[in-house]
């Protein structure tokens, strides 16, 4: 029987796994994607730690920083043990063989990122995300840990509010299968994806186990909290990372007149942007100054997604760029033990609400998360398995699934749900976006239950077994389509506007609202209450 079974392969899920191994836990890692195909190989800017304490930067002021974007939803427990940590998690990172870049003396070379005036945030050219993943694959290659890639999660098994293992299904030939294990880790990624074409995030960030967690009966927490980056490649929704800004970039109107101090919290940044835009202006991102030679030494990746998606080149043009939905803050409450509120279960990375972020997440503290509380989480499940002979399951619900699948594949399909998520991208962009107000949301929220009959009667085009993608996409909408519920219902609740959460109908942050929004499933019914941060 499998020990821990950790469900996806980003940096959270490998360095989960990596963990439990080392604890000498039977480790399987299931996941939708291959690892190398996981959300975090798009991370280009870098990660955020106090490698010395001296005149520029301290832990204390890396505590502030972090806890003052959160809007005091952050937990300050939980952000002391994350940034205290910070140190042993790079050199971690470093002892196993990630390529950090180095300055003059070689010492792991840190930039400047939003949010804080101290160099804090480790790179690795701008490829740090993929250069992390890359490493935590290749020791899980030399752990011996087993993957079964290419499977997508639908269920996890719960019996008596424990649970005790997951449904999958096989993509390759839409084959069911039941895994049963002592421990199981999510570790599944985020939702933007609900934002879908006004998203820096790949195809995949659909917010599956999050979903899968709350038909289990955990709380959600925070959902109504998304960040937007403010400059993705305007109209190609391709980030252009906060390290452009920090390496000197600046943003200027269409006069070329800066307008705002590039370097203040992404929120703030964001709806400065789009407020130019909608007044009629153009907003660009102006790195002429800074000269090829720098260009090219710390963000060659993004000159070159600039140059082959714009046909513009970074050292000689003005580079328009536009916000995106880019990171979501909530997700499935955890403790710092990376505990969910159901037995057996952890998550970790951005499928969990760890009390990190709050209402804000400053850059660079995501990759850290994903490996801080990886390891917390792989650590936990490990032990947490220990004392168990074997699990029990309820049989039943995997012959429903099947049947349901069956029955998806069977079903006449009358109307395409690709137009529907494009039409829900947009309205969430312009109605819970950047902006949002009680009536606006009302809308979307209305268009979601009229939608509700339709999203429940859909079928797939195409017939086959065989690597059906209309299928695992038509799968993925139907998450999409709940968290888009559980986001705007959230998001209507908050009277108040907090870091990315800004109501033009409720202008002030209210002490009433000095809590975390949590989301359960109650019979049928979504139920969003508040709580305070213990
Ligand atoms: C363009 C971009 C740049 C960024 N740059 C930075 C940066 O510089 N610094 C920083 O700190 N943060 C950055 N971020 C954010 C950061 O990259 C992510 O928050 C982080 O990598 C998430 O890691 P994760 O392991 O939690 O999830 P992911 O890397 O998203 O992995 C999720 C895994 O879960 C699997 N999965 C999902 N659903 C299912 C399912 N149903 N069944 C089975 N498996 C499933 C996927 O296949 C994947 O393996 C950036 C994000 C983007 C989009």
């Amino acid at each position: 029987m499998i020990d821990v079974l950790v469900i996806g392969s980003g940096g959270a899920g490998l360095t989960a796994a990596l963990k439990a191994k080392e604890l000498g836990s039977k480790v399987l890692v299931v996941s939708k994607t291959y690892p190398t195909h996981s959300q975090t190989c798009q991370a280009q800017g870098g990660i955020n730690a106090v490698l010395k304490e001296d005149q520029q930067d301290s832990v204390e002021n890396y505590i502030n920083d972090t806890y003052k974007a959160s809007h005091k939803l952050g937990k300050i427990e939980n952000i002391k043990f994350f940034c205290e940590k910070s140190k042993e998690t790079i050199t971690w990172l470093d002892s196993i063989g990630v390529p950090f870049s180095r300055d003059e003396n070689a010492n792991i070379a840190q930039r400047k990122f939003g949010g804080t005036k101290a160099k804090r945030t480790c790179y690795s050219s701008d490829y740090t995300g993929l250069k992390i993943l890359h490493t935590l694959y290749d020791q899980s290659i030399k752990n011996s840990i087993d993957f079964l890639n290419e499977h997508i999660l639908l269920e996890l098994l719960v019996k008596d509010s424990k649970v005790n293992g997951a449904i999958f299904l096989n993509i390759e030939n839409s084959k069911i299968i039941q895994i049963e294990a002592k421990s199981i880790i999510l570790a599944t990624g985020g939702y933007s994806g609900v934002y879908h074409q006004y998203t820096t995030n790949s195809y995949s960030s659909t917010g599956d186990g999050i979903a899968a967690a709350y038909r289990a009966g955990a709380k959600l927490s925070n959902m109504e909290f998304i960040q937007f980056h403010p400059t993705s490649l305007e109209g190609k929704n391709i980030l252009i990372s906060e390290s452009a800004r920090g390496e000197g970039g600046y943003l200027v109107d269409s006069k070329e007149q800066r307008f705002i101090d590039e370097l203040r919290p992404r929120d703030e940044v964001a709806r400065a942007i789009y407020k130019k835009q909608h007044q009629g202006d153009k907003i660009y991102l102006d790195l002429r100054h800074l000269g090829l030679e720098k260009i090219e030494a710390v963000m060659p990746q993004e000159r070159k997604l600039v140059y082959d998606f714009m046909k513009l080149k970074m050292e000689k043009d003005l580079i328009p760029v536009s916000p995106s939905a880019h990171y979501t803050m909530g997700g499935i409450l955890t403790t710092i033990d990376a505990k969910t509120t159901l037995e057996n279960l952890y998550a970790c990375g951005e499928c969990a609400q760890s009390g990190i972020h709050g209402a804000n997440r400053l850059g660079g503290n995501s990759l850290l998360e994903i490996v801080t509380f990886g390891k917390i989480a792989g650590e936990n499940a490990a032990k947490n398995s220990k004392n168990k002979e074997t699990v029990e399951v309820e049989k039943i619900r995997v012959q429903e699934i099947k049947k349901e699948i069956e029955e998806i594949l069977k079903k006449e399909c009358k109307t395409s749900f690709y137009s529907t998520k494009n039409e829900l991208g947009k309205l969430f962009f312009n109605n819970v976006g950047l902006f949002r107000e009680k009536k606006k949301m009302q809308k979307a929220l209305d268009y979601l239950e009229n939608k509700k009959e339709e999203i429940e009667n859909l079928g797939v085009a195409d017939k086959s077994k065989i690597h059906n993608k209309n299928l695992i996409e038509l799968l993925e909408f139907k998450n999409i389509y709940l968290i888009a519920q559980l986001i705007v219902k959230s998001a209507l609740k908050r009277e108040e506007s907090r870091g990315a959460h800004y109501r033009v109908d409720f202008e002030n942050e209210k002490e009433a609202f000095d809590k975390i929004s949590i989301s359960i499933k109650k019979e049928e019914n979504i139920e969003i209450l508040f709580e305070e941060i213990v």
